[in-house]
Formats: structure tokens, sequence, C-alpha cells
């Protein structure tokens, strides 16, 4: 463990039980190097107890790398919960995981992640000062879309030489919290919407409010639109459906999009301009850590339009040294971290939560 540790550059593991509630939990610190490490809490079933572990581990580094990209003066940690099996009492054990945090004495802050709910946050909030998006702070969905709006513009600039998005058209697979929300944004600056979802509900919303089309979750890949937005899983850019792309720009919220590294040199390779997810998604991050300091709203959302001119560097970057964007990023995270004192990673795969 201690090896695995290592080859991800995390400076600390916690392990944390409560056997009356059934918590079974993990927080894994990446760095704290540029201030308290922060990042959400997973609260799913695992198969094994090392794959809860391995969880925490590899996506506590891309929160660091999200975090400083983002200019916050945090750095990436991640917890997991492990879901009991059967009957247990939730606000008991988020109230454990909570005293768990605390005992930690602010070196993580802990966040929504996939399985936990901003009612889950509050129980937290009763027992550690160290959480964010409770309802005080609110959903962070409609930040991280406001984030990927301008994270478009930008990429419409650079990649399409033109201001604006009216008349361009937008293949949004996804229209979740932050789908719809993004998709709102992009139907107000006059973008035609091409929309997928397994859910049929959320496709009609938009096509009723939003005049979007409807496209079949197989076919979104393939549609001719100016731009490929990615909201759903991670992981769905990969060989198949990179070569199926009919798009100038793949620009969207969903996490961990490119199933490879090498994912993001293909996308390169068919002239696609892809932004990092790490870096178009951190309107949500910038708004909880924001939130905490007690900044004003015109103060955090001036802080995730910066999420437009940080790609813009990033795009200008990787053209002078001709190299992938995802590679550009990378490099200016760590090159942050470093000089923050964050000893490198010696394993350089990509783990970005
Ligand atoms: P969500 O669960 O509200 O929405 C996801 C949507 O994707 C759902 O409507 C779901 O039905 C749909 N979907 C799932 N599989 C699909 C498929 N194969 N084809 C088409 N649609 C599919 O989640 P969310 O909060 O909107 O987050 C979306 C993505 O953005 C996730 O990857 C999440 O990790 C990432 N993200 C979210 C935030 C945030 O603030 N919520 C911040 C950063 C990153």
């Amino acid at each position: 463990m201690l090896k695995q540790m290592e080859n991800a550059g995390l400076t600390d593991l916690h392990f944390g039980l409560d056997p009356a509630s059934g918590l079974r939990a993990i927080i894994a610190i990446h760095s704290t190097a540029r201030g308290p490490a922060i990042g959400g809490c997973r609260f799913i079933h695992y198969a094994r107890e090392q794959d809860a572990v391995t969880d925490a581990l590899r996506l506590a580094r891309g929160m660091s790398y999200k975090a400083a990209l983002a200019g916050l003066p945090h750095g990436g940690g991640k917890a997991v919960i492990i879901k009991p099996e059967g009957d247990f009492d939730r606000t008991a054990l988020m109230q454990a995981f909570g005293r768990f945090v605390d005992q930690l004495g602010g070196r993580y802050i802990t966040a929504m992640d996939s399985g936990t709910e901003v009612s889950d946050m509050d129980s937290i909030a009763t027992t550690t000062h160290f959480v964010s998006c409770t309802h005080a702070s609110g959903d962070p969905s409609p930040h991280t879309a406001l984030g990927v709006f301008e994270g478009i513009q930008a990429a419409v600039r650079h990649r399409l030489h033109r201001e604006g998005l009216a008349g361009l058209s937008v293949a949004i697979q996804g229209l979740g919290h932050v789908g719809h929300a993004l998709a709102e944004h992009l139907h107000r600056a006059g973008a035609h919407l091409l929309v997928a979802d397994i859910d049929p509900a959320r496709v009609k919303r938009c096509v009723d409010e939003l005049g979007a089309e409807p496209v079949s979750i197989d076919s979104i890949y393939g549609v001719q639109a100016d731009i490929f937005s990615p909201c759903g899983l991670g992981a769905t850019l990969n060989r198949d459906s990179i070569a199926q792309l009919q798009c100038a720009i793949v620009a969207g919220c969903a996490n961990n999009q490119l199933a490879t590294d090498e994912d993001g040199n293909r996308l390169r390779a068919r002239g696609i301009l892809y932004a990092p997810d790490y870096v178009i998604n951190a309107g949500g991050l910038i708004h909880v850590a924001l939130h905490r300091t007690g900044a004003s709203t015109a103060e955090r959302d001036a802080k995730i339009r910066e999420v437009g001119a940080t790609l813009t560097h990033l795009f200008s970057e990787a053209d002078k040294r001709n190299m992938s964007v995802h590679h550009v990023a990378d490099l200016h995270a760590e090159s942050l971290l470093s000089a923050a004192g964050q000893p490198p990673a010696s394993d350089k795969e990509r783990h970005h939560a």
C-alpha cells in the first residue's frame, strides 16, 4: 500500500472505523502544499476493501491538479465511505464520518461526490466545520455549468476564430444537473442543441423548453455538430467514439472523459480541440472553496469565468509546444504543485477526479 501511495505521490492515508454506526471510511490526501486538501466523498458499495482504497488513492491527485489550475489555495484529497450492506442509520453514519474528518484538524475538507447528497453534507456539518456543499453553499452544479459555458466560448474563440455561439451546434451527452444547466446557457447564447440521455424525460424537457433536437445515445458521437459536450459518465472518449466524432471541439463537464491518455492524442491527431475535463469542470469546486472564505457571489462568478482564460492559455501553450492540451495541463499543474513544495508522483498515469 505504501508503494501505491508513493506511486501516486500521496502524503497520507487515513482509515476510520466506527462500529456503532457501521462507518468504514478512507481519506487519501495527495497534497496540502498549496493549502488544505479538498475533494469529494464517495458513498458506494465496493466488492473488496482494496477497491475502496484504490479509488481514494487514484482520485486524490486529480483534485490537487484541479485546485491548482483553478488558482485555489487548496491541495487535493478524496474520501470513500464503504456503503454498508443492509439497513443502517445514514445520519449517524455521516456524523461519524464528520468526526473522522474533524480528527484531521483541517488537513482535509470534504465535499459531495458519487452517492452523497447535500443532506449528507448537512449531517457531516454537525460534527465538523471541514465540510462544503451543505445547504448553506448549495448544489455546485450550476456553477460547474457556468465554468463549462465559459470554457466552450474560449474553445470556440481559439479553434473557430469567432466570438459567441449564435448559430453554432452543440451535441450534449447527458442532461443531468450540469448538462441541463449548460444547455440553458447555450440556448440563451443562440446555439442549436442536439441532446441525448438514457432518461427520456430529461431529453423531452430539453426538447420542450429549449427547442433541442433529440438524438439516440448511440448516435450522439457521430452527429454533425461544432462542439461535442460529454456531460454524462466518464471514459466515453475512446478509440471507437473518437473515430465517430464530427466536431471541431470536445468540451464538457464529465470527469475522466479520456478512457486512456492516448485518447487525448487521438483527438489532437483528428484536429479536434479538447478542453481538459478537470480544467473546464472546476466551477463547482471554485464555488465551494470561495463560499468557505465568505467571498461574494460576484467574486465567485468572476473566478469561475476565469476558467475560460485558463483554457485559452493552455490551448496557446499546446500550439506553441506542439503538444496535446491534456499533457500541457498536467505539466502546468505539476509545476504549480512542485513550486509549492510537493514532491512529484513517480507514476504518470492519469488519475483525475
Ligand atoms: P447527473 O447524474 O445529474 O447527470 C448525468 C446524466 O447523464 C444523467 O441524466 C444520466 O441519465 C446521463 N447519462 C448517463 N449515462 C449516459 C449515456 N450513456 N448517454 C447519455 N446520457 C447518459 O450528474 P451531474 O452532476 O450532472 O454530473 C455529470 C458529470 O460531470 C459527471 O461525470 C460528474 O462527475 C461531472 N462533474 C459534475 C460536477 C457537478 O458540479 N455536479 C462537477 C464536476 C464534474
